[in-house]
């Protein structure tokens, strides 16, 4: 078997229906490629008969191999189990879904080619997705790109083409909270962006509940920055000032007005409550960080394999 230079990646959780599909597709796309591919399909624990139609693929073509993850270990998660085993020289990761059309593939690749080592799918548009999808995701990706110590380009999703020397160095990184179109623009080098009109979904329902979105979220913005960390301290300057000012009040209502009504109460239940709020939200926010730092310290493995095909892990293959 030749040395791939094309890797495609995708992971796969629950995706029975849209296998055979995406494959007729990928095979005409594959078909005009100019070198060796190989597709990567990681199986993250579906419980659907996903890993099934993934090992007839395997024995119907050579050219797919396959990982299948121990349980369900979520999507960053599976890409990255991918990434640790692809031989291309010149990787795409993509979803399984079609929403990424395959197409666009030979645009990527074309970029590539002229010497970018990182080429990413910037969406134009999100067609029948929810409105409130389009509108969390659209406030979102601007919210993350002011937070964000890295210039993470908004609207861009995992799928990409990366070269090697990328996929080298993402294999490096030990973290295991990875948001990976986070640390893609981290490495650097020459990126560039391709547009693209992201379509509806094949077949089945999205995997990415409101929870997972929201959670993936919270990973990019702590991962990538520690602005909410002086949130902290700007919310306790605040608070301070505001309690200055009470004071000054209460001062003068009581030595220059003394026939001011009386206000305690509530101001006291007020600022007991404000204070409330402003401790419990610092303390919400390191519990952020230091939630991650402990997750981090264990130092699990970042997933665990019970099947491949075709496959040999690449640092086994070409060790450093
Ligand atoms: N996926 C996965 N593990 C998960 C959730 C999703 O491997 O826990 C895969 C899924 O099969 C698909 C891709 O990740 O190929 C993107 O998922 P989805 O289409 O549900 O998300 P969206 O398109 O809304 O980003
Ligand atoms: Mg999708």
């Amino acid at each position: 078997m030749e040395q791939p230079i094309y890797s495609l990646v995708i992971p796969i959780y629950n995706e029975a229906e849209n296998i055979t599909e995406m494959y007729r597709r990928l095979t005409h796309v594959m078909a005009q490629l100019d070198g060796e591919v190989e597709l990567i399909l990681i199986d993250d624990g579906s419980s659907d008969r996903s890993l099934n139609a993934i090992r007839e693929l395997h024995h119907h073509d050579s050219r797919v191999r396959y990982l299948s993850l121990a349980r369900n270990f979520g999507h960053q998660i599976a890409v990255t189990a991918g990434l640790n085993f692809v031989q291309g020289k010149c990787v795409i990761v993509m979803d399984a879904d079609l929403q990424d059309p395959p197409e666009l593939i030979l645009k990527m690749i074309a970029k590539w080619q002229q010497g970018y080592q990182v080429v990413y799918a910037q969406r134009l548009s999100r067609k029948k997705e929810s409105w409130l999808k389009r509108l969390t995701a659209y406030i979102f990706y601007r919210f993350l790109r002011l937070m964000a110590n890295v210039d993470i380009p908004a609207d861009t999703g995992d799928f990409c083409a990366m070269d090697r020397q990328v996929v080298d160095i993402l294999n490096t990184m030990p973290e295991r909270n990875r948001y990976i179109r986070g640390l893609r623009a981290w490495v650097g080098f020459r990126q560039t962006a391709i547009t693209f009109e992201r379509e509806p979904r094949f077949a089945g329902k999205v995997k990415y509940t409101f929870g997972k979105s929201w959670a993936l979220a919270v990973d990019g913005i702590i991962a990538f920055s520690t602005i909410p960390l002086k949130i902290s301290t700007y919310l306790g300057l605040l608070s301070a000032g505001i309690a200055l000012l009470m004071i000054i009040l209460v001062l003068y209502w009581r030595l220059l007005d003394p026939s001011s009504p009386l206000i305690g109460f509530t101001l006291i239940t007020v600022a007991m409550f404000f204070m409330g709020s402003v401790q419990l939200i610092s303390i919400g926010i390191l519990g952020e960080y230091i939630g991650r730092i402990y997750e981090e310290v264990k130092g699990r493995p970042i997933y665990t394999l019970k099947e491949t095909g075709g496959l040999m892990k690449v640092s086994e293959v070409s060790p450093k």
